[in-house]
């Protein structure tokens, strides 16, 4: 299965990826991840993109569609692959549409989880981090047994300001313009699975499943 797994912040994307990974025994491929480990292992791509990163410089294109080929050419990405985070753009999803022609592969899915956004809002915001071992919680769905109080440490609880509302608002808009293009870009090959992730982690596992048999 050579997979690519979309979704906004908070919609539960890395819980389904761990299960997809498991479930097809195939890697997880996310940018970040990958960056990192091509400049740690100082691959060919990664000692250029090193270049772009100690400038604080983004990474043009080019150097991390060379990236994603150094690693959809290690072995373990024969039985198949779940890219997270890669496209961001079109440009990109046509570069790496030639990649996989040129490897003799193409995508057999895009899986797009998708929560309306009054859910994520609630589920992001409820967020809680202790100030001493950094344990999460979440005032509704895994509250801590006293109120604002770390269970394991007792440490006080605070929001991230990544989790304020007006944050994650702002960081949905950016999501939602930046993949636009790419939804329709791969709606219109006939890649696009739309899956409802506002229901319970199996439920939305199992959809993904239904929709990858057919
Ligand atoms: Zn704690």
């Amino acid at each position: 299965m050579n997979l690519l797994i979309m979704g906004p912040p908070g919609a539960g994307k890395g819980t389904q990826s761990e299960r997809l990974v498991k479930e097809f025994n195939i890697p997880h491929i996310s940018t970040g991840d990958m960056l990192r480990e091509a400049v740690k292992q100082g691959t060919e791509m990664g000692k250029k993109a090193k270049e772009y990163m100690d400038k604080g410089q983004l990474v043009p294109d080019e150097v991390i569609i060379g990236v994603v080929k150094e690693r959809l050419m290690q072995p373990d990405c024969e039985r198949g692959f779940l890219l997270d985070g890669f496209p961001r753009t079109v440009a990109q999803a046509e570069a790496l549409d030639k990649l996989l022609l040129e490897m003799g592969r193409k995508l057999d899915a895009v899986i797009n989880v998708s929560v309306p956004r009054e859910k994520i809002v609630a589920r992001l915001t409820g967020r809680r981090v202790c100030k001493v071992c950094g344990a999460t919680y979440h005032i509704v769905n895994n509250p801590p047994k006293v109120e604002g109080k770390c269970d394991k440490c007792g440490g006080e609880l605070y929001q991230r300001s990544d989790d304020t509302e007006e944050t994650v608002n702002k960081r949905l808009d950016v999501y939602e313009a930046q993949t636009q293009p790419l939804i329709e870009y791969y709606q219109a090959k006939g890649l696009l699975v739309n899956i409802d992730g506002d229901q319970p982690i199996d439920k939305v596992f199992a959809d993904i499943m239904a929709a990858l048999k057919k």
